[in-house]
């Protein structure tokens, strides 16, 4: 490796030869340190499964339940002989309505089983009171994935055009016939339609915040006359509901204008579309393949996944948290857990550290921040406790008359269930939101909670092979970025117990919001390759890598082997990735995560130790002048 390329790009001079190597897997939009990770689980997991399917004797009750499904789903010969009819149990009820009315009387339902509608409801924490969960109200996703491609004609037509020809193919392949369809797609875009000005853009949906907007029952029924909302929710949490929080309110003001009899139509074709590709994957493989085929094209993935591995997803998908602990328990184990624990703690500890030697916060408002991080809690590797729905799964089996429909039918309702039996209720913080399999990590603004799967912990990220300077970051890094989460844009508005409440004082609040204002502008309208980063839709994820840079570089200068350019180094191959150019474009509009190579050049860039270290000069492109430097934790 030249020493001048890490001073032009750090990020390439580091995986150039990862790059000039990797290939994107076929059925993948990229691959990436990330993805190289998943992929090793996937082979382990669906070996495993394989194996537990030759004998599931000594299996958890929950475990032979994912192998009872698995061996549906790989049952190819009964799913082709099934075709499409399995999906008859869905279709035949939205056909069957005839009016708003009648869809008032099939929603509970509908609801219950996780049939996509117009509209949902959901139960999550209350913002105000982290203690008690309360009713979520929104709308339906688009069909495009962000509201940008629609107020751009040609980007619209080209993907409309696309949405269509692939929607045609799976309607076909449903046995509609060809002037059914056109008629299908053109109402149910005639909806999609109406719901796109009263939709928020990706950039207004990463300020997570402005989605709690509490209407009171009377608000709420003076906008809905066209359909009873309030009895609704109460029809689902089987309880008085006197509050919606609506997560975009220019939908529930527009509500009757959207929503009503002369719509009737459109709302019905909209459903039968929506429905058919979801759940296409649930039967032949020629409609599984047909129905992600939109996907495929948006995201620039050449090839669906093989038969093998989509049926090993449809049945993981429904016990991925079983299984995953299972993955955490058996590869990780409760050494590795007490020793990740520690790590994060050491963490914790720098990061107060750093808070109280702080310049540009008052004491006050410190001595809250620091009361955040002592409150903060850790969970690493895999959970104590898994959603209480598994147990009560059930699976019947081909035998008793069941196809992978009714099946996923039956466990959304037990699911949906317990969701909706949480309302007004404490929330169970032990319960993970993601599967301890999964290769990432997160940060639970309402719990105050950070959270490490077992998957995440492998090279590059972390192992025991690597220097302790690597290991700081990797893993260490991913760790303090978490952590940051709690003082980003957004995190910063909850306390430690995780309720929106302002902690801040005045002028500092008025100091940080100028900091995340010099972030945006750090990073917006950088080039990467493949168009400009949006400063706004990414500065959340940019102001947590940038403290949890900062921050592990801290801990990792604690100790004595510290080495600079393996912690720089490591840092950049953590965000190694090689992409498709369609996948990388969606990113930019979608993700509120930088672009890879920003996440490694322009942090580091912003890091004086990385600039001195390195000798980097106003000639180089790595170079970024100190007073430019945007440092917040
Ligand atoms: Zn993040």
């Amino acid at each position: 490796m030249k020493k001048e390329q890490l001073k032009t790009n750090f990020y390439e001079a580091v995986n150039g030869a990862w790059l000039e190597k990797a290939q994107i897997p076929g059925d993948q939009p990229s691959v990436s340190a990330f993805l190289e990770l998943h992929l090793g689980i996937e082979k382990t997991l669906m070996a495993l499964t394989k194996k537990w399917e030759q004998d599931p004797s000594d299996l958890n009750d929950n475990l032979k339940k994912f192998i009872k499904l698995y061996h549906m789903t790989t049952d190819f010969k009964q799913r082709e002989t099934l075709g499409s009819k399995p999906f008859d149990a869905v279709l035949k009820r939205i056909q069957s309505l005839k009016s708003i009315h009648d869809l008032e009387a099939a929603f509970k339902d509908f609801a219950l089983e996780s049939v996509e509608m117009p509209f949902s409801f959901s139960v999550m924490q209350d913002f105000m009171n982290s203690n008690n969960q309360v009713l979520y109200f929104g709308a339906a996703n688009l069909f495009l994935p962000d509201t940008s491609y629609y107020h751009d004609e040609a980007k619209k037509k080209q993907l409309l055009d696309l949405f269509t020809m692939t929607t045609k193919q799976v309607l076909s392949l449903y046995g509609f016939k060809a002037g059914e369809v056109d008629t299908l797609i053109e109402e149910a875009l005639a909806f999609d339609a109406l719901l796109v000005p009263v939709t928020k853009s990706s950039v207004e949906k990463a300020d997570y915040v402005k989605m709690y907007n509490p209407y009171d029952k009377k608000a709420v029924l003076d906008r809905t006359k066209t359909f009873d909302l309030i009895k609704q929710a109460e029809a689902l949490v089987q309880q008085d509901v006197d509050q919606l929080i609506i997560t975009n309110p220019d939908f529930i003001e527009a509500f009757e204008t959207i929503i009503n009899e002369a719509h009737f139509k459109w709302i019905q074709s909209w459903m039968i579309v929506s429905n058919a590709l979801k759940f296409a994957e649930n039967l032949s493989d020629e409609l599984r393949v047909a129905g992600g085929a939109f996907r495929r094209a948006l995201s620039g993935t050449k090839e669906a996944q093989s038969k093998e591995k989509a049926a090993f997803y449809q049945a993981y998908n429904r016990f991925d948290q079983v299984v995953g602990l299972y993955y955490g328990e058996t590869f990780f184990g409760p050494t590795a857990k007490a020793d990740v624990a520690t790590m994060v703690h050491e963490m914790i500890g720098v990061y107060q550290e750093r808070i109280a030697s702080n310049t540009w916060l008052k004491d006050e408002t410190k001595d809250k921040a620091i009361k955040k991080l002592s409150s903060l809690s850790v969970q690493v590797g895999y959970p104590d406790e898994l959603p209480p729905y598994y147990d009560r799964f059930e699976v019947k089996g081909y035998e008793a008359g069941s196809d992978l429909i009714q099946e996923r039918l039956t466990m959304n309702r037990i699911i949906q269930q317990h969701q909706f039996s949480k309302y007004n209720q404490k929330p169970n913080k032990n319960i993970w939101s993601m599967p301890a399999s999964m290769v990432n990590a997160y940060y639970s603004p309402t719990n105050n909670q950070i959270v490490f799967p077992a998957a995440i912990l492998q090279e590059p990220y972390y192992s025991l092979k690597q220097s302790a300077s690597e290991n700081y970051g990797g893993i260490g890094a991913v760790m303090a970025h978490e952590i940051s989460h709690a003082f980003d844009n957004n995190g910063a508005k909850f306390d430690e117990t995780g309720s929106l409440n302002n902690w801040w004082t005045e002028s500092d609040l008025k100091a940080f919001k100028q900091k995340a204002k010099d972030m945006i502008a750090l990073f917006d309208g950088v080039e990467t390759g493949f168009g400009p980063c949006d400063g706004t839709l990414t500065v959340s994820e940019n102001i947590a890598d940038s403290g949890g840079l900062r921050c592990a570089l801290e801990a990792s200068k604690k100790h004595d082997d510290h080495n600079y350019d393996d912690f720089f180094k490591n840092w950049a191959r953590v965000w190694r990735v090689k992409s498709s150019t369609e996948y990388s474009q969606l990113l930019l509009k979608v993700d509120v995560h930088g672009p890879a190579i920003l996440r490694a050049n322009m942090q580091l860039s912003n890091v004086e130790e990385f600039q001195d270290y390195y000798q980097i000069s106003s000639s180089d492109k790595m170079y970024l002048p100190k007073d430019k430097m945007v440092s917040i934790w």
